[in-house]
C-alpha cells in the first residue's frame, strides 16, 4: 500500500467536541513556524494570556494554555493543589466527575465522593453536608458543564461553600468556557481548566488553565514535589509566568497557539456576553425544532447546557444506524450517549462556531430525513 496525503471530508461537527473550526483559525495555524523563545512569539504569549484572562473573566496572573488536551489541564490542577493525605470533596454526576475522583486517588489523597444522578446538577446541599462531615477537607472539585449528560451546576454557590470551609475549588470548564456565563473572579473559583476544541472552536490539544492567588500560594507552600515534572506549575511558570525572563521548559505548540490566539481574538471581537447569548438563542431554536419533531430532551430545562443538548433516543430507533446515516449521507457528526447513557441519548453540540442558525437548520433537516 502506498501512503498519500490525508484529505478529510468537510464535516459539520455537532457532537460533544471538537466543534467546527472557522477558516480564520485554520489559516492562522498555517502561518510560518517561529521559535518558541523568539521575542515575537513571547509577545504573542502575553497577548494569549490577556485574552484568556478575558475569556475566564479573571485577573489571575497564573493563566496559561497547557500544551496538551483538557485531560492534562485537569491533571495539572489536581497534581499541583493536592498532596498525599489531603481530603477532597469531589462531585460526581457524570463521566468527567468520575475522572476527577481517579485524579484525586492517584495523588494519594482521600476522595469524599458526593454522588448525584446522571442528568442532574451537583447538589449544593449534599456538598454542604459533606463539608460538615469532613471539616478537614481542603479542596472541592466539580464539573461546571458535564458534557456526558448536558447539565450544568452552580459554580458561584459551590465555590462560596468551599470558601466558607477554607477549602480551595477546582472547576472543570472544558465545555463551558466561551459558551455560557462563567465569571472566575466574581464567583471566587480557584483553579479552572478548559479545552480549546469546544466553545472556543480552536483545534483540539490545548488546555487553558487559571489559578487564583490563593491557589498559587498553596502551590508555593507545597512540601511534596509535584509528581508530574511536565505539569509542575512552579516549573511551567518559568516559561509562562511573566515575572522573570522566560526560560525554556518545553517546546510550545507554536502553530496551535497561533490558532488559539485567533480564536480568542474572535471571541473578544464578538464579546463574551454576546457569545453566551448566541449559544442560548441557538439552543432554544434547536430544542423547539426537536420537540416539534416529537423528540424529547433528556435534561430538565432549568439545568440544560445550551452548547450540549441531550436528546432521548425514541423507542425502537437504532442509535448507531441513525448516527452513521447522518455522517455518511449528510457529513454531520452528532454524539452518542456516554457511559450510563450509551444507547439512551444523542448529544447534539452547538459549541462555538457550531452554534449558528445554519447548524440548527442542517441538524433538524438531516434528522427529519433520517428518522422519518
Ligand atoms: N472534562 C470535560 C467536561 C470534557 O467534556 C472533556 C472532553 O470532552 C474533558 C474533560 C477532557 O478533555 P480532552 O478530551 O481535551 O482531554
Amino acid at each position: 500500500m502506498t501512503s498519500s496525503s490525508f484529505f478529510p471530508p468537510q464535516r459539520t461537527l455537532m457532537g460533544p467536541g471538537p466543534s467546527d473550526v472557522p477558516a480564520r483559525v485554520l489559516a492562522a495555524l498555517s502561518r510560518p513556524t517561529i521559535g518558541h523563545l523568539d521575542p515575537l512569539f513571547v509577545s504573542l504569549m502575553d497577548d494569549i494570556k490577556s485574552l484568556l484572562q478575558y475569556a475566564f473573566q479573571s485577573d489571575n496572573a497564573l493563566t496559561l494554555p497547557v500544551s496538551a488536551p483538557g485531560s492534562a489541564g485537569m491533571e495539572a490542577c489536581f497534581v499541583n493543589l493536592l498532596s498525599p493525605g489531603d481530603t477532597v470533596i469531589v462531585c460526581s454526576n457524570g463521566v468527567f466527575g468520575g475522572r476527577m475522583i481517579e485524579n484525586v486517588k492517584r495523588c494519594g489523597a482521600n476522595a469524599v465522593v458526593v454522588e448525584d444522578e446522571w442528568g442532574k446538577p451537583v447538589s449544593v446541599d449534599k456538598v454542604a453536608a459533606a463539608f460538615e462531615r469532613h471539616p478537614e477537607a481542603n479542596l472541592l472539585a466539580f464539573v461546571h458543564a458535564e458534557t456526558s449528560t448536558g447539565v450544568y451546576s452552580d459554580v458561584a454557590a459551590l465555590c462560596a461553600l468551599a470558601k466558607q470551609h477554607n477549602a480551595l475549588s477546582i472547576v472543570d470548564t472544558v465545555t463551558s468556557l466561551g459558551g455560557m456565563e462563567l465569571r472566575v473572579d466574581a464567583w471566587g473559583a480557584d483553579a479552572l481548566y478548559s479545552g480549546t476544541q469546544k466553545c472556543l472552536s480552536c483545534v483540539p490539544g490545548i488546555s487553558p488553565v487559571t489559578f487564583s492567588p490563593a491557589a498559587v500560594e498553596r502551590i508555593k507552600q507545597r512540601k511534596h514535589p509535584v509528581q508530574s515534572w511536565f505539569l509542575d506549575m512552579q516549573l511551567v511558570m518559568g516559561y509562562w509566568g511573566g515575572e522573570s525572563k522566560r526560560a525554556y521548559h518545553h517546546t510550545a505548540p507554536v502553530n496551535a497557539l497561533y490558532a488559539l490566539h485567533e480564536s480568542l481574538l474572535m471571541l473578544k471581537e464578538e464579546g463574551l456576553e454576546a457569545a453566551w447569548a448566541r449559544h442560548q438563542l441557538n439552543h432554544q431554536a434547536l430544542v423547539a425544532g426537536l420537540e416539534a419533531m416529537g423528540l424529547e430532551m433528556a435534561v430538565d430545562a432549568a439545568h440544560r447546557l445550551p452548547q450540549l443538548n441531550s436528546v432521548r433516543i425514541p423507542e425502537g430507533v437504532d442509535d448507531a444506524a441513525v448516527r452513521s446515516a447522518l455522517l455518511n449521507e449528510f457529513d454531520l457528526e452528532i454524539g452518542a450517549g456516554l457511559g450510563a447513557l450509551a444507547g439512551k441519548t444523542w448529544r447534539i453540540g452547538l459549541m462555538g462556531h457550531s452554534s449558528s442558525a445554519r447548524h440548527v437548520l442542517i441538524c433538524l433537516a438531516a434528522l427529519e430525513s433520517v428518522l422519518h
